[in-house]
């Protein structure tokens, strides 16, 4: 059995080179980039106006109104002393302009501007360069794009981007007790939830699965299932069956497929029958099947693997470091998850920490990680790993 840091070392020194494909930048979302992304120009690349209002040359009390300027009008104008002009937000900021005044401190009769109090140098003005430089650099290889990041790209004028191509990713779940949502149960039968978790944290961070079976308790079968997903994906994720029971047939039909382990066991609850394995390109997590086991395992190991080979920088889940709300004691040799709930910067450990129950992980943000099991006073600071 392995220790929590070896397995995630492990997983960390893993080789594999992702590909590296364009992407139209509409589409780009969640991807990692492949290529610095540096400001071609300034921005923005001309003085515009921050308000609609008039452009004002000099300091005066009243100036004489030349013409208007709205956004988008590329002629070029130019104020002498004592004249402005008529300008709306993101217009071109004309020659020899002070300072821009808002509507709503001005009067205007015809021609003749009175402004109600004065306006200092530079303001209103959104000066050229103001947001980024030419030849700035904004991001980093490896930076994972959201939303903003496609809107800055976008206004560099990029129509596309070099990005990491995402890793595939298979799951099989597997359990003769497990039956479809939505369809009939029979006592002794329970719904099949693990793959609807793994699903959606795979979704929560922009990555999807390819393929998903579900698969009874059957060596020859589990057998074939990762025979038929080993060799188109990148990342084959199988939930239950790899503990000790005489039905938990995963590890051996893994064998069989010729994938090598690379560790069985990690010194940690929950989730210690944890599974990684490789076969040339592909990766191999078996997680165990306990529901609240298979998604913690996911957050604290799989996710690393799949944002490495994503391309990304990032280690995994943010921590943050919390001061807890209550005593609390855990008990027991194993460092441990705890599923845990942050709110008004102190976080507090939840009843029903069994790795089968889901409720307290749903109830929860956080999974605090207890590294030695010990007696904690109120207000000691505990690394939490936030998941939502
Ligand atoms: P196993 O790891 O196969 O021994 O399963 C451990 C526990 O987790 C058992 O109580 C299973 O019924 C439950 N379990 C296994 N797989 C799933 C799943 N996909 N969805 C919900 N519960 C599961
Ligand atoms: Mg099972």
């Amino acid at each position: 059995m392995i220790s929590i840091e070896e397995a995630l070392q492990i997983v960390q020194a893993q080789e594999f080179e992702p590909a590296i494909i364009d992407k139209d930048l509409q589409s780009s979302l969640g991807h990692c980039l492949a290529e610095a992304i540096t400001a071609p120009f300034d921005l923005p690349d001309f003085d515009n106006s921050a308000m609609d209002g008039y452009a004002l040359c000099g300091n005066h009390q009243t100036y004489r109104i030349i013409g208007e300027v709205a956004a988008g009008d590329t002629s070029t104008h130019r104020l002498q002393d004592e004249e402005a002009i008529r300008i709306f937000t993101g217009g071109r900021i004309p020659e020899n302009t002070t300072s821009v005044v808002m509507q709503e401190k001005t009067e205007v009769a015809g021609e003749q501007l009175t402004i109600d109090s004065t306006v200092s140098s530079g303001q209103n003005i959104r000066p050229k360069g103001g947001e980024l430089r030419a030849g700035q650099k904004v991001f980093s290889p490896g930076h994972q794009i959201t939303p903003a990041s496609i809107g800055l790209i976008g206004s560099l004028g990029k129509p596309s981007v070099k990005v990491f191509k995402k890793p595939s990713i298979h799951l099989i779940t597997t359990g003769n007790e497990l039956i479809t949502s939505g369809t009939e149960r029979k006592i002794g039968q329970i719904y099949e939830s693990n793959s609807l978790a793994i699903i959606s944290a795979l979704n929560q961070f922009g990555l999807e699965c390819q393929g998903n079976q579900q698969i009874e308790d059957d060596f020859e079968l589990i057998k074939t299932g990762i025979s038929n997903y080993l060799n188109q994906t990148d990342v084959l994720l199988l939930s239950g069956g790899i503990s000790v029971g005489d039905y938990d047939y995963v590890k051996a039909a893994l064998e069989e497929n010729g994938v090598q382990e690379i560790f069985y066991k990690v010194f940690q609850k929950p989730g210690k029958p944890l599974y990684f394995g490789r076969k040339d390109n592909t990766f191999v997590f078996a997680l165990p099947g306990n529901p609240a086991s298979s998604l913690t395992c996911f957050y604290i190991h799989v996710l690393p693997l799949l944002l490495k080979i994503s391309g990304s920088q990032k280690p995994g889940l943010t921590k943050v470091l919390v001061p807890l709300a209550h005593d609390y004691e855990l008990k027991g040799d194993r460092p441990a998850f705890l599923k845990a709930h942050i709110e008004n910067h102190q976080v507090t450990i939840l009843d029903g920490q069994s790795s089968s129950m889901i409720y307290s992980l749903a109830m929860g943000n956080a999974l605090a990680c207890i590294s030695t099991p010990q007696k904690f006073k109120a207000g000691n600071m505990i690394e939490c790993a936030l998941i939502s």
